[in-house]
């Protein structure tokens, strides 16, 4: 195995067909270093050049066309960004266009007249001639030939790369030198007994095919024995670090429910608690009672009643002598938790307050002071909590309530704020899919609260056009008469964020001027602190009937009497985003509508959202549809996590090899939790491996 290593550690320079300045260019663009960085560098797709095509079998309906030929004639026309250079390339059966509007420099120095080559790319069809832009090309040799033949891999690459030689046939070439003398060194690492089962292609002959497939079937067959594996020991690995954290880590025992409790259940609750809501609660309460640290995912749609069960949580802890603190992804989302829970605990002897970067420094100071004596029994924040001189005589409990937006290490500084750590319950916004929920927190337990307070009339989402504007205006105005409010929202991006804000600032006149017998208010992020409070107070006692507003007020903010929500630019906006802005409404027994504005040219993805909003008022069906059409790699802060780093499993794409992936790791450590077994061994030791590699996220969560 030392021999391994070494291999594999071996510098890219020393690789046939890399001198110092591709090796340069491989650590700067690629971060390929070693033997192992490119070996483990997948191609992310492949395509089949089996067949050489003659010219004039061409046509439009053509996926691909592989050909070989000679350059006729090479011109450069047009200037700037017009700039392009046409190719004429002809076989014995015709002739066909090859253009590239990039990378001309130096695909000029490369092609000849005269020379013979191989051609593969997209055919186009304008005018009735058939062209192919940026096909690849390389001379026609018995070499080449024999290079580029059969299923391809096709492997990412940079314009700088390409300028160097290294485009995607560069790498096979780089590859085919590699894979055959790095396969000598590989080793299996899935056990004998499950590698028959799950009827799984051997590490090597996965390896080899992956980067040189033989056909189409092995290549599928390769390609789920590395997936699985991928997630298999992604899955362990959560596994693992949740059972050791079970073992090692002790919990405050939280083993009574007391007055706290009793009373608010008793007197206080205005409204019975749903089904789902008591399930959730005396799960968590039992987790918090055992004797180990709890670590759980609360996840529930928007408007299902997260933030009491938080409350029922938090009650316990107080019950049990500790303090707890609730922390929000900002300010506007904290100020809303402290009046909610301020409401509901207003007749009761409990003490709660407020912290945000906001707060001034004398009052922070006070604040911190009583945290420290365990004179304040609940404190709600933003990040300004994780701050080290924020110290509690003794933290019981944390509620984190996110939108993916702490990161792993936040929460670690929470944890660490008592030699014994508190207990973690974790709420997301929106729900999040179940394949992301597997491995973003899949170390934690999870909690669902699968119902919504009862009497709530689904929220009717209709889409229109700019151009129904007046229509929507007259809607708008029938539900203000019968007394309910509005929200108009307006999208502000950051890169953009000037134009959003004049928009905003149009779009505020024209409400204005639209609405003369309403009253009109307005926030943004950039409004004063005090000023946007005393604006959403004004909101929420129905001074203000409009609030016009940017996605200050996406999460969180209840103000049940508006029952109408309009979205500008609805295109501009993510699945995720335009759910948890429509549940802003909906939360009353008043039949609410949410209004999808948009201009009337729509591309493809922002239809497929604006159909989605329509169809379904379930968040965890719209979680679902969001990561498929983005995929795992744009869900909001899903990066930062580290976790998904994944090399070739897809958490999109992938669901069904997780989902077994994560059977069969809980199958495992069921029958071997320390992994000792003679027959896991291997196991074992491969984790090992991985943990080095990764370093300690899976640790905390
Ligand atoms: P979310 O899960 O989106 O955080 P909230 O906790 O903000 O939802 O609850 C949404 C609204 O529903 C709040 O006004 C809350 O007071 C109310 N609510 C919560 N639980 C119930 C219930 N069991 N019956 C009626 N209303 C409830
Ligand atoms: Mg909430």
């Amino acid at each position: 195995m030392d021999k391994a290593v070494s291999f594999f550690d071996t510098s890219i320079n020393f690789l046939k067909g890399v001198g110092p300045q591709r090796s340069e260019f491989l650590k700067k663009e690629l971060n390929i270093f070693t033997f192992r960085d490119l070996f483990y560098f997948f191609p992310f797709r492949y395509v089949d050049r089996t067949r050489f095509y003659k010219i004039k079998e061409v046509n439009a309906d053509m996926q691909h066309i592989q050909i070989c030929g000679k350059i006729t004639h090479i011109e450069i026309i047009g200037a700037k960004q017009k700039k392009r250079m046409v190719v004429d390339f002809e076989d014995d059966s015709g002739r066909i266009e090859l253009i590239w509007f990039q990378g001309i420099k130096w695909m000029s120095k490369k092609l000849k007249v005269d020379s013979e080559y191989i051609v593969f790319g997209r055919p186009a069809i304008f005018m009735g001639k058939f062209s192919i832009s940026h096909p690849s090309i390389e001379e026609n040799t018995e070499e080449n030939r024999k290079l580029v033949k059969g299923l391809q891999p096709v492997y990412s690459t940079t314009e700088l790369l390409k300028a160097g030689g290294l485009d995607s046939t560069g790498i096979v070439k780089l590859q085919r030198a590699l894979v055959p003398q790095a396969i000598e060194h590989i080793y299996e690492n899935l056990p004998t007994y499950l590698i028959s089962k799950l009827r799984l292609m051997p590490r090597k002959e996965a390896m080899r095919n992956i980067h040189l497939p033989i056909d189409n079937d092995t290549l599928v067959r390769a390609q789920q024995r590395l997936k699985f594996e991928e997630l298999l020991f992604l899955q362990l690995s959560l596994l693992r670090s949740k059972i050791g954290r079970e073992q090692t880590i002790k919990g405050f025992v939280f083993s009574k429910v007391g007055d706290n409790f009793n009373t608010f259940y008793n007197s206080y609750l205005p409204f019975p608690l749903t089904d789902a809501q008591k399930r959730v609660v005396k799960e968590i309460r039992q987790d918090m009672g055992a004797g180990i640290q709890m670590n759980r995912l609360l996840q529930g749609d928007v408007g299902s009643g997260k933030t009491l069960v938080a409350l029922f949580c938090m009650l316990i802890a107080l019950d049990n002598g500790y303090q707890c603190c609730l922390m929000a992804p900002t300010e506007i989302l904290a100020i809303q938790h402290f009046a909610t829970l301020k409401e509901f605990l207003k007749d009761m002897p409990v003490t709660i307050s407020l912290i945000t970067g906001s707060t001034k420094e004398a009052q922070r100071r006070v604040m911190h002071e009583e945290l420290e004596n365990g004179q304040m029994q609940i404190i709600v924040g933003t990040h300004a909590l994780i701050e080290d001189r924020v110290k509690f005589k003794n933290l019981g409990l944390v509620v984190i309530d996110e939108q993916h937006r702490f990161g792993v290490a936040q929460r670690a500084r929470m944890w660490q704020k008592n030699e014994t750590p508190p207990h973690v319950l974790v709420m997301t916004a929106t729900p999040i899919p179940r394949t992301l929920a597997m491995t973003l927190y899949g170390d934690l337990d999870v909690s669902v609260i699968d119902q919504m307070p009862p009497g709530r009339k689904p929220i009717k989402t209709l889409h229109k056009y700019d151009g129904k504007r007046s229509e929507v205006y007259a809607f708008i105005r029938s539900e203000l008469d019968k007394g309910r409010q509005a929200y108009i929202i307006y999208p502000l991006i950051e890169e953009s964020a000037k134009l959003d804000f004049e928009n905003l600032l149009a779009g505020f006149e024209e409400v204005r001027k639209a609405f003369p017998a309403h009253v009109v208010g307005m926030m943004h992020g950039k409004i004063k602190f005090a000023e946007r409070e005393k604006t959403m107070q004004a909101f929420a006692k129905g001074e203000i009937h409009i609030l016009v507003a940017t996605t200050v007020i996406e999460v969180g903010v209840n103000v049940p009497n508006a029952s109408i929500i309009l979205i500008e630019s609805t295109q501009r906006f993510g699945l995720s985003q335009l759910h948890q802005l429509r549940g802003r409404v909906g939360r009353s027994e008043y039949q609410s509508y949410c209004i999808l504005m948009t201009p009337y040219e729509l591309g493809a993805d922002a239809r497929a959202r604006v159909d989605i909003m329509v169809r379904t008022n379930d968040g965890f069906e719209i979680s679902e549809e969001d990561l498929r059409l983005r995929g795992p790699g744009d869900i909001t802060g899903t990066q930062q996590s580290g976790i998904l780093n994944l090399k070739i499993a897809d958490i999109a794409r992938d669901g069904r090899i997780l989902q077994q992936a994560r059977i069969i790791a809980t199958d495992i450590l069921d029958e071997d939790r320390g992994l000792v077994m003679e027959k896991n061994r291997i196991l074992s030791v491969e984790l090992s491996k991985l943990d080095k590699e990764k370093g300690d996220w899976s640790r905390i969560s």
